[in-house]
């Protein structure tokens, strides 16, 4: 097996130390129903904060991924086959922890016709019977933009929709090959289509090799798309395996502040910038914001 030479982080990415306790009462509730989190999939840096609190990332439809994208944790391989009560098992879980605000996401499922759409509206609105007035966010795969896929999702009606470009447009090709740029770009234009109603949102890792005309132009493009949340992280490699790409440059924070700012001034209604921000970091924020600007 190929492996390149591990990567020392910066001091800005020490953290405190975790509550073990608590996040070990979490992984046996998750273990118990066979449910899997993105937090501990991806390899999330920030399972320490998250979990101490009570939050997680659950991911449905499996941990294996029919892509193999360049800059992820999870598994690529021959998908897992649908557990027609995973819908339930999230509500329980999501009611025994009393969230307010649930992020669900998924591998990328291209063997299924409908891509996972219909699972996702079961699992929404198996949550939102056990829990009524809490706010969801799905963080969908591009479901190969199909039209009504997209429309089962927008059927369920979550708060947030969240699709990540992930990154540049040059760099797209290779770190998600299964992907593409423009079409990720169309499957955000197609929500707003679809129920103006729901924000969306996106991610974009910093890190791999961009410039900054061409993180100005992601930022333009998304705008452009009406994209209303946008969250900037700085990629880590999950691994030190050839098929990871490694870290080219570590942003400073000052760096991600300036970010912020840029991307609050060309129009975005919230903007998270950081080290450590992933996509569902912290994610009821950006919806509390977006709700506020609308006055
Ligand atoms: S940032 Fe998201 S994926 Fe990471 S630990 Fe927190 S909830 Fe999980």
């Amino acid at each position: 097996m190929t492996t390149t030479t591990p990567q020392k982080l910066p001091s800005w990415f020490r953290q405190d130390i975790p509550n073990i306790e608590k996040i070990r009462s979490m992984q046996k509730m998750f273990r118990s129903t066979g449910l899997h989190t993105v937090c501990e999939s991806a390899r999330c840096p920030n399972m320490g904060k998250c979990w101490g609190q009570g939050v997680a990332t659950f991911m449905i439809l499996g941990e294996i991924c029919t892509r193999a994208c360049r800059f992820c944790a999870v598994k690529a391989g021959h998908p897992m086959k649908v557990d027609e009560k995973e819908p339930k098992h999230i509500a329980d879980a999501v009611k025994a922890l009393q969230l307010r605000y649930v992020v669900i996401t998924s591998v990328a499922r291209d063997d299924l016709p409908d891509e996972g759409a219909q699972h996702f509206y079961e699992t929404i609105q198996a949550v939102r019977q056990a829990m009524p007035n809490i706010k969801i966010e799905v963080l969908i795969p591009d479901f190969s933009n199909k039209w009504d896929s997209l429309k089962v999702v927008v059927d369920a009606k979550p708060e947030v929709v969240s699709h990540n470009v992930e990154s540049v447009k040059r760099l797209s090709n290779r770190i998600r090959p299964q992907a593409s740029y423009e079409r990720s770009l169309d499957v955000l234009r197609n929500f707003k289509k679809l129920d103006r109603d729901i924000f969306t949102k996106s991610s974009i890792m910093v890190g791999l090799g961009e410039t900054e005309e061409e993180l100005i132009s992601t930022m333009k493009d998304l705008l452009a798309v009406e994209c209303d949340i946008l969250t900037i992280g700085q990629y880590l490699a999950p691994t030190q395996l050839k098929r990871h790409l490694p870290v080219e440059t570590f942003y400073t924070p000052d760096q991600f502040k300036s970010l912020k700012t840029l991307g609050m001034k060309l129009g975005f209604k919230h903007v998270m910038s950081g080290p450590l921000v992933r996509s569902s970091f912290i994610a009821e924020e950006g919806y509390r914001e977006c709700v506020e600007s609308l006055g």
